[in-house]
């Protein structure tokens, strides 16, 4: 097993990632990450990704090895969704102390609690992960996990991704690491068939997975494990036994999807569930891999007759909503993952793109939005968020999607908005996902708070014979002419 700063180094090496085959072998040892902006929030850490991808997994206990705080941090910081056990809700820490580490008693402590978790909840499994306090002062968690699992007998699986190593993305590939170093393969199936998948780095926010499963059980195909949206841990154990694999989110786990490939030869493909037309051509992806592998070549004539349904299905309950947002422009300040995606999903829509950020995209995504919105200028590294205030103004957007972060720009700009990242509240995935995506876009612009709010104030009237300059007019309104428009649409 490789040493951790191997690891790292392994990670920045990943020759599978498209933004490390455009650097040269200097530029690739440096990594990804860049200093934060003077001013700027950095960012989650290497713990804070690791956890980000494990946590979902459902009937593990995550044991947090650490001072209180590093749990309160990275705790239910995604809207995934479980069909069935809750237990990754619960917070575990230790919660280290000064005197426990002044007195060299946190390796005794963490013994303790994994003992009595398994005496109280007894789950299939339980990961504990390493943190900066617990890494800096030297514990040796990986043989206290195997010490503990030894004497308890179940799996205890370490994490080692203490949050000083590096990024958030890079604390996602530890966390793969640690998946296929203590878990992948540990279980053989009694069930392997020909039609089994993995989907890898799925998140199932707002359970959005749950409406791309059934149609996957209608052609038969079983998800053997989706890596880690509302996953099992025996599931995951068992996933070396699939025949294929689709990798939703590769800024996250690519390496896993690459040394799965390279060591149980389940072949993979970057796809999206996000749109009509994405999500048809993921389903035809995942056919093709399986039926190259085995599968019944029938399989490929039924999936297209599904398709046919389905998105016949869909495209007539979308034209309710296409008149009404046909040509409305939308500024898309994503996190980055699938944004190519989400763009193809409102060009579907009539929609018009009048900015999308790019920051977490790789160069693979970026050439694909390139290609939708063939306009690079609509195409943005990063935006402060004056920049992205004025933006509003300027393209004249009718709605911007964006993350929680920046939802008070848009409303300060007396602007629509609608969540699409992690936190969201509703499902945007498969046929029955486009559908939701439009009933919201269109329940956001269309919602008659608007022409309220952009009205003026009454004390912002002026008194009978007092009339206002332009320059005050706009500097109340701020966006003055786009907020005309608006207030006569609405
Ligand atoms: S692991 Fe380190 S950086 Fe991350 S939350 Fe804990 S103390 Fe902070």
């Amino acid at each position: 097993m490789l040493s951790l700063s191997a690891k790292i180094q392994d990670a920045f090496n990943e020759p599978a990632c498209e933004n490390n085959r455009s650097k040269d072998a200097e530029a690739r040892k440096k990594g990804c990450s860049k200093p934060p902006t003077p001013g700027a929030a950095a960012g989650g850490c290497a713990f804070d990704g690791a956890k980000v991808v494990l946590q979902p997994i459902t009937d593990v206990a995550h044991l947090v090895h650490a001072p209180l705080a590093c749990e309160g941090n990275s705790w239910d910081n995604r809207g995934t969704a479980s069909s069935g056990p809750m237990l990754w809700r619960t917070s575990f820490t230790t919660d280290l102390t000064e005197l426990d580490v002044v007195m060299g008693h946190s390796e005794r402590k963490l013994f303790k609690a994994i003992r009595e978790i398994n005496e109280a909840y007894a789950p299939p499994a339980i990961f504990v992960y390493a943190t900066c306090v617990t890494a800096l002062i030297g514990d040796d968690i990986e043989a206290v996990c195997k010490r503990a699992a030894e004497k308890f007998g179940l799996p205890v699986v370490p994490i080692d991704a203490p949050g000083f190593v590096g990024s958030k993305n890079l604390g996602n590939k530890l966390a793969g690491e640690a998946l296929l170093d203590h878990v992948i393969g540990t279980v053989e199936p009694d069930d392997a068939g020909p039609r089994d998948i993995n989907i890898l780095g799925e998140f199932n926010l707002s359970g959005e997975f749950w409406l791309v499963r059934p149609l996957l059980d209608k052609l038969g195909i079983r998800v053997r494990a989706c890596i880690p949206g509302d996953a099992r841990y025996l599931d995951i154990a068992t996933a070396h036994r699939a025949r294929a694999a689709m990798m939703v989110c590769s800024t996250a786990l690519i390496n896993l999807a690459r040394k799965m490939e390279e060591r149980w030869d389940i072949p993979f493909f970057e796809g999206s569930f996000y749109g009509v037309t994405d999500t048809s051509e993921a389903l035809r992806q995942i056919v093709e891999l399986v039926v190259k592998k085995g599968a019944e070549p029938e399989l490929i004539s039924r999936t297209e007759a599904l398709i046919a349904a389905e998105e016949a299905k869909a495209w007539r309950r979308l034209e309710a909503y296409r008149p009404r947002l046909q040509g409305k422009r939308v500024l898309l300040n994503t996190g980055g993952v699938k944004s190519w995606s989400i763009v193809h999903a409102l060009t579907e829509l009539g929609m018009e793109i009048v900015g999308t950020s790019i920051k977490k995209s790789t160069v693979d995504d970026r050439e694909r939005i390139k290609q939708i919105l063939k306009n690079e200028n609509h195409m943005y590294e990063t935006m402060t968020p004056r920049e992205l205030y004025s933006s509003l103004a300027e393209q004249n957007a009718d709605i911007m999607l964006s993350g929680g972060r920046t939802q008070f720009i848009a409303l300060k700009a007396k602007m629509p908005w609608l969540d699409i990242n992690q936190e969201r509240h509703h499902a945007y995935a498969g046929y029955e996902g486009m559908v939701e995506l439009a009933r919201q876009i269109d329940l956001a612009i269309h919602n008659p708070i608007w022409e309220q709010v952009r009205e003026p104030a009454p004390w912002e009237e002026p008194l009978a014979g007092q009339e206002r300059s332009g320059e005050e007019s706009a500097s109340i309104l701020n966006l003055s002419g786009k907020t005309a428009r608006h207030v006569g649409e609405c």
